[in-house]
């Protein structure tokens, strides 16, 4: 029992002081993968989180789902999910949670934090207050949780900020900006005039749920009641609930920091009154038996300041796709910008404009120009308004705090600030690290020499030559241009072969095309066109073309639409090996073509899409030459994914024990070996709200075994789903050679792996 005597003088919370290498403010997808991050590198790291669970605007108590460079499969941006932390959590989720349950992605975030003994979590605990020990520096923060009645101090020599709104930047004296820069001021003439926007505002969502029995509904005091206010209001329906309901938002010519409570009362008159215009009007009987199950009580906030650091990131960054020296993420999503009216305007809810590839996010984003130990992670970061449209998504977030974590680390080792890493070779040794973890960076490959597999020689038991993928049952109509993709060295284009069924005699338009730039996959520079007569019946169409390409790239071997048309396609499927759609995906403003206003500074294009398994088959078509793109040899190319070729070694399908030996001629002394699976980087995997088909990714080696030179298993996996393996050996092993043997996914699918690296500690 505990009593207290009367006390004259106000008592204080209890208090509690952490000193940290590196504290994090914001426990939001950004925040998340930053602190896990540095804490695997070594880093003493405090996460502070205000909110009871993680993940912030992708948690339960949000619930929008995850997206980046993907941008739901709708975008020319192959290959482009974002990888390291953020990817091992999207896996992750996939495999556990195929159905998007919002509540298991939280747990997901939440194992993956607690198992990291390097961070100490402090969940329903709010930023309040920092202190300074000179102008430029941060000293400390204070902390509160209301929850345990303690006040924490939180000390440290690094910080970032990764809370959305950008707390700690604000009371740090950070400089920032908030709202819509002109067009003049940087040159975008995507720049909105004042009468379309300012910031992006808050939106909440509901959920409803089907209880097999009429339920009333009796909406509270405060529902909107005239809901034709709502100019899109006849896009309510019954059947629309969660994150299909962004449009239902407010709040963008507010201060969408300190009038958040009250932009989250007039989001809630509207959900319930779309509710209530969908159970009472008379309008939608099928609402009969549903109820709510959930309304949002937290707003998603989209907007507030950005911060600015040593670069400001801007539209001609995207929609050029400038290359920079210390480039360590990339974004992909459109530049997304939206009437500040929001769902009281008479404009589409959105004005997305994709670019043509990925974009490079330079380091100088990722810290405060004027704190000088405070990073910046998530919407935050340095960017304009335009590029914010596009930086702001979760999975471009999470990227550039994984960044912003092994910066960190750099840091603390070298004992510098965050600006300080761009002297010297630090940078370099940045991109190497994320590089090795699994991030991909547009350009670079990993090449530190402390990789054992750098000197190995690699041979395989098999390495598939690729000339046919052989015909199934499968025959489908030409509804949307079709497209192969088949990466090519330089040299002529090789004989292909296609089959094509029709009733009737009729023309098929075919052309190979390359991107412009290489690395994308847009099809903007056709090299050469044919026009084949189909009879009626089936038809065996070689294809003998002139050109050659100059340099090793995905060639785009296009069918364009023909209805009357069947072509056959394949069953099998390859790692990097891929059709392509010229599909419209009104989700994300793809209407098969790109056609931009005049004078707004983006391009014109095609878009061409894959389609969502179980479709997206290859063709059945015959290369010759054989395809020779899957060499052993590419293990070691530092790239982990495809991008101007699959950059994997493939198994020949009829392999029977796919092996690959790494071999050194003298014993290497080996404790950690990672291996890199495809988990198809083109899959979004989107987190919550929208199923998937499979829990594992069909290309990815469940089974694996490696041995030393004499014959001993030294590891061994039954039931692989993730994309990394990272395999700490008990002890130091001593060995001339690694033998990897690898089971193949499926009868369909043959055995790859991207990357395999090998360290002495
Ligand atoms: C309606 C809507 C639709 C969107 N659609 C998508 C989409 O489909 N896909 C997508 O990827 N992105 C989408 N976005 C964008 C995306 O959700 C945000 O840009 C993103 O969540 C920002 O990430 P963040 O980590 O910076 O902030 P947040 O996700 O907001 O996380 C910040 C965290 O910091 C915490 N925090 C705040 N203040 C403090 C404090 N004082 N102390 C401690 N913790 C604090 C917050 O509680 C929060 O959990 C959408 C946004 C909105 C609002």
């Amino acid at each position: 029992m505990i009593t207290r005597s009367e006390g004259s003088s106000a008592r204080s919370f209890h208090k509690i002081t952490f000193g940290a290498d590196l504290i994090v403010a914001g426990g939001g997808l950004a925040g998340t993968c930053c602190a896990i991050t540095a804490a695997r590198e070594g880093l003493k790291v405090v996460l502070v989180q205000d909110r009871p669970v993680l993940g912030g605007n992708s948690s339960s108590e949000v619930r929008l789902w995850v997206l980046g460079a993907t941008s739901h499969m709708g975008n020319n941006n192959r290959w482009a999910r974002e990888g390291g932390v953020i990817d091992e959590i999207l896996v992750e989720n996939m495999y556990r949670n195929p159905e998007g349950n919002a509540v298991i992605f939280d747990t997901i975030l939440l194992d993956k934090v607690i198992e990291e003994s390097n961070i100490t979590l402090l969940l329903n605990t709010a930023v309040i207050e920092a202190t300074k020990s000179s102008p430029g520096i941060l000293a400390s923060i204070k902390a509160f949780c209301s929850q345990n009645s303690t006040e924490y101090e939180l000390v440290s020599k690094l910080f970032c900020d990764a809370s959305g709104d950008g707390v700690l930047g604000f009371l740090s004296g950070a400089a920032f900006r908030m709202g819509a820069e002109s067009r003049e001021e940087f040159g975008e003439k995507f720049a909105p005039s004042a009468e379309y926007g300012e910031l992006l505002g808050h939106s909440l969502y509901f959920y409803s749920k089907d209880t097999g029995k009429p339920v009333n509904f009796v909406p509270p005091t405060f529902a909107l009641n005239d809901i034709t206010k709502i100019p899109r209001f006849k896009k309510f329906n019954a059947k629309e609930h969660g994150c299909n309901l962004w449009w239902i938002e407010y709040g963008g010519r507010q201060d969408t920091v300190h009038d958040t409570e009250d932009i989250k009362w007039e989001l809630w008159k509207i959900v319930y009154g779309a509710w209530n215009y969908i159970k009472n009007s008379g309008n939608f009987p099928e609402a009969k038996n549903l109820t709510l199950e959930w309304v949002g009580m937290i707003p998603g906030k989209r907007e507030s300041r950005r911060f600015v650091g040593d670069y400001i990131l801007t539209q001609q960054d995207i929609i050029e796709q400038r290359a920079h020296g210390d480039t360590v993420a990339y974004g992909g999503w459109s530049i997304d910008l939206h009437p500040a009216d929001g769902v009281f305007s008479e404009k589409p809810g959105c004005n997305q404009w994709h670019g043509k590839g990925i974009y490079q996010i330079p380091y100088r984003c990722y810290y405060s120009k004027n704190i000088a130990n405070l990073f910046l992670a998530g919407r935050i970061i340095s960017v304009s308004h335009v590029a914010f449209g596009s930086t702001r998504v979760m999975g471009t977030n999470a990227y550039g705090a994984q960044a912003v974590g092994m910066a960190a680390v750099i840091c603390r080792e070298k004992n510098l600030l965050p600006a300080e890493l761009l002297n010297g070779m630090h940078i370099k040794n940045l991109q190497q690290r994320l590089l090795k973890t699994g991030q991909h960076i547009p350009g670079l490959a990993y090449n530190e020499e402390t990789n054992l597999v750098h000197d190995a020689a690699i041979t395989a038991s098999s390495e598939l030559r690729l000339s046919d993928l052989p015909e199934a049952n499968l025959m489908k109509p030409i509804n949307e241009s079709v497209a192969q993709l088949l990466p090519l060295t330089e040299g002529k284009i090789p004989k292909l072969v296609i089959h094509a069924h029709s009733e009737e005699q009729t023309q098929l338009e075919i052309s190979i095309s390359i991107s412009q730039h290489t690395g994308n996959f847009t099809p903007d520079d056709i090299l050469e066109r044919k026009s084949i007569t189909i009879s009626p019946g089936r038809n065996c169409i070689r294809l003998l073309f002139e050109t050659a390409v100059n340099v090793s790239q995905y060639v785009f071997l296009i069918i364009r639409k023909n209805p009357k048309v069947k072509l056959y396609y394949s069953e099998k499927r390859v790692t990097g090996i891929l059709t392509v759609f010229n599909q419209v995906n009104e989700s994300v403003s793809n209407f098969g073509y790109q056609s931009p206003p005049d004078d707004i500074g983006i391009d014109s294009f095609e878009f061409w899409c894959p389609q969502r398994r179980p479709e997206g088959h290859n063709l059945a078509i015959k290369m010759e030459p054989a395809l020779k793109c899957f060499s052993s040899v590419n293990i070691k190319s530092g790239i982990a994914r495809p991008t101007t070729q699959p950059n994997a070694w493939v198994a020949d399908w009829n392999d029977e024990k796919p092996t690959l030996t790494l071999s050194w001629g003298r014993k290497q002394k080996i404790k950690k070996i990672i291996l890199k699976f495809d988990t198809d980087f083109d899959h979004p995997m989107e987190s919550v709200l929208m199923g998937h088909p499979e829990n594992v990714i069909p290309f990815c080696i469940r089974q694996y075994r490696i041995y030393d030179d004499q014959q001993n298993l030294i590891a061994e996996q039954k039931n692989n789903y993730q994309t990394i393996n990272t395999i700490c050996l008990p002890t130091t092993i001593e060995t001339e050679k690694l033998v990897v043997a690898v089971d193949h996914p499926s009868d369909q699918v043959p055995a790859s792996v991207f990357e395999i690296l090998c360290f002495e500690c």
